[in-house]
């Protein structure tokens, strides 16, 4: 094939790419307004009609409503995903990644007491890199190990970062059920996840998050554990 030609299919590869997460990017801002209406009507319906329906009957409206919340949870994911594709060219001020870790856990504040979660955190470095950014990472990647943990065992998780040649070195390690070797990849796939719902909820969104953020920086991310072992989840960010 000749030079042109690969180039013409590069750029309409590009523009076909493009043209779709504008396309998800649009269906799922405008299913939230219709989806918000489901929620609130249904929460009306049961707060106000409830002494008119039999169990059966409220129990339907409720699966309506939990329903409704899951595929809210979805399109916001969806949508801090496909935003996460917009990342400015040029590069950002310098980030405390202390205050964007702290910011995460206050986030996680509900989700850390209710499994009594015990954190520990190293000292954290100035990176570039949107602070927003990188607190998306850290929320993802401790509120997974929160909630990834073992029955009967309160989860232990520890972030640290050190300096490895020209990149930092983030870790966030855990206690937790562990991920099967050859899952280690998949497991950043947009909605892959090992898990039912009723097991633990999930989006799948979350490690594809952080996978696009730490890339667009010009870093990696990847994972290191054994099925019941607990996980480390490191990513770099350029120095
Ligand atoms: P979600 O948690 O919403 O399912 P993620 O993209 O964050 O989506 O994670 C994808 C899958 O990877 C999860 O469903 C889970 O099976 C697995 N996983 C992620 N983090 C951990 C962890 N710390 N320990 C064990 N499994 C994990």
């Amino acid at each position: 094939m000749k030079q042109y030609e690969i180039r013409g299919r590069q750029e309409a590869l590009l523009r076909a790419n493009s043209d779709l997460e504008q396309f998800a990017y649009s269906a799922s801002h405008d299913l939230k307004e219709p989806l918000r209406n489901i929620r609130i009507f249904s929460e009306l319906l049961l707060r106000e009609y409830r002494h008119k329906l039999d169990e059966r009957g409220a129990n339907l409206i409720d699966v309506v409503g939990v329903s409704a919340l899951r595929m809210d949870n979805l399109l916001a994911d969806l949508l801090t995903y496909l935003q996460t594709n917009n990342l400015p060219e040029e590069l950002p001020e310098l980030a405390d990644a202390n205050h964007a870790l702290q910011g995460a856990l206050s986030n996680l504040h509900a989700a850390i007491c209710e499994a009594h979660a015990e954190i520990t955190k190293g000292e954290m470095p100035c990176v570039r890199i949107r602070e927003i950014h990188l607190q998306l990472l850290f929320q993802n990647l401790v509120g997974n190990a929160v909630k990834y943990r073992t029955e009967g065992c309160p989860p232990r998780v520890s972030i640290t970062a050190s300096r490895s040649g020209e990149h930092w070195l983030f870790l966030v390690e855990d206690n937790g059920i562990g991920i099967a070797p050859e899952y280690r990849e998949k497991v950043f796939g947009i909605f892959k996840r090992l898990h039912s719902n009723g097991q633990y909820s999930g989006t799948g969104i979350g490690l594809a998050i952080c996978q696009r953020i730490v890339e667009r920086y010009g870093g990696r991310i990847w994972v290191e554990s054994a099925e019941g072992h607990g996980s480390k989840f490191l990513f770099t960010i350029p120095a």
